[in-house]
């Protein structure tokens, strides 16, 4: 065990790969230790989010992705007849991208790959032992057994977590009960809107498209919610629910993939134990609804990706990775209360469906609409400040500005085109940027942080930001600092 890694991560799955691009970006040694010989054929996830969408185009890639994807200016709450209208959003991404999840870690890897990180597939993580400078992994692979020693781990490895165990943290919440079943189907008769949920007393049903020729069926039928998850779903089987629900099976035949999920819910005690961090369903688990589980992997990956590499490369201090757990760990747990408030809506009973309609007049309430569609889209996620001396400024601090997410601003320059904020944010390195005239500030937070300087006239047709003299911008496109003009 000669050689000792900055980072592991055990999991390729899209967190663990995407946090791979993140590290391997700021030039961390990073391997990733993947258990499945072979990528997934099949995708549980289907959707890329605004957030997820801004978080790739802040290292320039989200092109690959919208390239593959498809399109739809909405997303949806408890598949609730009043769609979210995504298209009012405040990003450069206002729509739900439509891309399976094997075509999503397949671009993951080949990034993570180009960027010189080693994905060892066919590696299973089984033991665990940690001290004071660093962490050893023990495990199995095709050619025999492995171990190696890291200065940090992370564990990535999905809601069963291997890593999440052997590091002792408590993963509290409420077991599986009820299932839904999904199939991955090509339909004979397919629905004339792209999305369609139906909701009556006999159950749910929503059609979405997959791919050309491919639509994804998901059914909660109340007769089969207690059925166990690991019992398979049959082509009859969701065939027969889907006429007796929506009378009709779409002429569903060709089966990609059968599958029955369930609603076990629950959330890492702690994010963070020494040297062992957790992410994405390592961090958190619940019913698939609203499509948000791998988005948040993506955004936990993209908020610990830069720190750690703080950590490991420039000496930051390792209370930096505390913020991690204490920014992300809230986003964790309201995506549980959301996703379980889906839940209870997408009964079939008279009192449930009733709540339904009542919802789905609400939503038709443009600002509440907005608000919804704001957090399933995760563009509602901003932060406190983080506790790391500000830049040195002339003129006032503008506190209520730290943590704020900033979308994609168009920057006047002078005399020259505007430029993208987050093209300026590309390399992955912090933002110095200022507005106006004045001198760029120094910055020391007590490590000699990795910063781009930009000087530019401000954001165009922005009215909030003129009385703002500039920010430093976190590598993730929050807000560190921002200071009076
Ligand atoms: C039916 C269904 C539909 C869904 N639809 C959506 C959707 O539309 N949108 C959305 O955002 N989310 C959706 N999700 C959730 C989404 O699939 C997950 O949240 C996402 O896959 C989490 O990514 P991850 O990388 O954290 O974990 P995973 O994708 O589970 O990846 C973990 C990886 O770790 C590996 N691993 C496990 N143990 C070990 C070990 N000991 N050693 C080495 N490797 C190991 C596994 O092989 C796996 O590749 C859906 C989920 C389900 C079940």
């Amino acid at each position: 065990m000669a050689e000792v890694l900055d980072v592991a991560v055990v999991g390729g799955g899209p967190t663990g790969l995407w946090l791979a691009c993140e590290l391997a970006l700021a030039g961390v040694r990073v391997q990733v230790f993947e258990r499945r010989a072979e990528p997934v054929r099949e995708s549980r996830a289907l959707t890329l989010h605004p957030r997820s969408l801004e978080v790739l185009a802040l290292r320039g890639l989200e092109g690959l992705f919208l390239a593959q994807g498809r399109p739809l200016p909405t997303g949806h709450f408890a598949m609730l007849d009043t769609r979210l209208d995504f298209s009012v959003l405040d990003t450069r991404f206002p729509y739900t991208l439509f891309l399976p999840q094997a075509v999503t870690e397949a671009l993951l890897e080949a990034r993570a790959r180009e960027l010189g990180v080693d994905v060892l597939r066919g590696h299973t993580v089984e033991a665990l032992r940690q001290d004071g400078e660093g962490v050893e992994l023990e495990g199995t692979s095709v050619g025999g057994p492995f171990q190696v020693r890291a200065r940090f781990v992370v564990g990535a490895d999905g809601a069963r977590s291997a890593v999440r165990r052997l590091a002792g943290i408590a993963f509290p919440g409420t077991d599986v009960t009820r299932t839904a079943m999904l199939g991955d189907v090509t339909l004979g008769e397919p629905p004339s809107q792209p999305a369609i949920g139906i909701a009556n007393t006999r159950g749910g049903v929503m059609v979405v498209p997959m791919a050309p020729g491919v639509h994804r069926i998901v059914i909660n039928d109340p007769l089969r919610e207690p059925v166990s998850v690991r019992e398979p779903v049959t082509l009859e089987e969701l065939r027969e629910s889907a006429t007796r629900i929506a009378g009709t099976d779409f002429g569903m035949k060709a089966p990609r993939w059968l599958s029955r999920f369930g609603n076990e819910t629950r959330l890492a005690d702690r994010y963070r134990e020494g040297r062992v961090l957790l992410a994405g369903d390592a961090a958190h688990i619940h019913f698939p609804a609203g499509g948000q589980g791998l988005n948040v992997g993506l955004q936990d990956a993209m908020n610990l990706g830069w720190k750690l590499a703080a950590v490991v490369k420039d000496g930051a201090p390792e209370a930096l990775l505390d913020s991690y757990m204490r920014e992300r760990r809230p986003v964790g747990d309201a995506l549980l209360r959301n996703t379980q408030a889906q839940t209870a809506l997408m009964g079939a009973t008279p009192e449930t469906l009733a709540l339904r309609a009542m919802m789905s007049d609400l939503l038709r309430e443009p600002a509440l609409n907005r608000r919804f569609a704001d957090t399933i889209g995760a563009l509602d996620v901003d932060y406190a400040a983080l506790e790391l001396p500000p830049p040195q400024v002339d003129t006032p601090l503008l506190p209520a500005w730290s943590g704020r997410r900033l979308s994609d601003l168009d920057l006047a320059q002078d005399g020259g085109a505007d430029v993208k904020l987050y093209a300026a944010l590309h390399p992955g390195r912090w933002l110095l940027l200022g507005f106006g005239s004045s001198p760029l500030p120094h910055w020391e937070p007590g490590w000699p942080p990795r910063v781009t300087h930009l000087r530019t006239r401000g954001p165009v047709g922005r009215a909030e930001f003129q009385d703002v003299g500039g920010m430093l911008v976190r590598p993730d496109g929050h807000v560190g600092w921002a200071w009076a003009a």
